[in-house]
């Protein structure tokens, strides 16, 4: 079902020139290549010493051109987990992660599935574009870049399906203090 991906593809660019319009130069240049799922015929674009997702859902690479590589099992079932407590440079909930977020040793945040799911991984993805690491520049950025999403969500001025709306609401009210 190569369709999903290509349509989760086409959110992430949503997402992307989303952000692009609204940060200019604090957002890499977007083009045809920049948001790829990680698969052998996008080996030659890939050109990262990673040959394998180990673990992760998704990477940017730090050299030129700068691309976004995503896992194509997260483009097919579009999951994640909220970062913004995680990686808040202020966290609202330190205590009991586990018992907080579920069950599974990687969830650091409310789970999110579908659209906002996407909309969380660019936003994540994108601040690490002239950063380092998941430090203090990358926070800044991505709390940045996500209250922005956040804020056109509500606003519908980005339109997700309105029981994604409501799992949205349900995950920030999750992390709030
Ligand atoms: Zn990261």
């Amino acid at each position: 079902m190569n369709d999903v991906i290509d349509e989760s593809l086409k959110i992430c660019y949503d997402v992307a020139r989303c952000l692009k319009a609204e940060f200019q130069n604090q957002v890499m240049a977007i083009n045809d290549n920049t948001i790829i799922e990680f698969s052998k015929k996008n080996n030659r674009l890939i050109h990262s010493s990673k040959n394998s997702m180990s673990g992760c859902q998704a990477f940017y690479t730090h050299t030129t051109p700068h691309r976004i590589i995503i896992k194509q099992n997260v483009l097919r079932g579009r999951e994640g987990w909220l970062g913004a407590n995680w990686y808040a440079l202020d966290p609202k909930k330190v205590n009991d992660r586990k018992k907080l977020f579920g069950p599974l040793k990687n969830w650091k945040g409310p789970k999110l599935v579908g659209i906002i799911a996407l909309v969380e991984l660019i936003c994540h993805e994108f601040a690490h574009h002239q950063t380092k690491g998941h430090g203090h520049g990358f926070k800044v950025k991505y709390a940045r870049f996500w209250d922005f999403m956040v804020s056109q969500i509500l606003s519908g001025k980005f339109i997700i399906p309105p029981q994604e709306v409501e799992q949205l609401k349900k995950a920030l009210e999750e992390i709030k203090a």
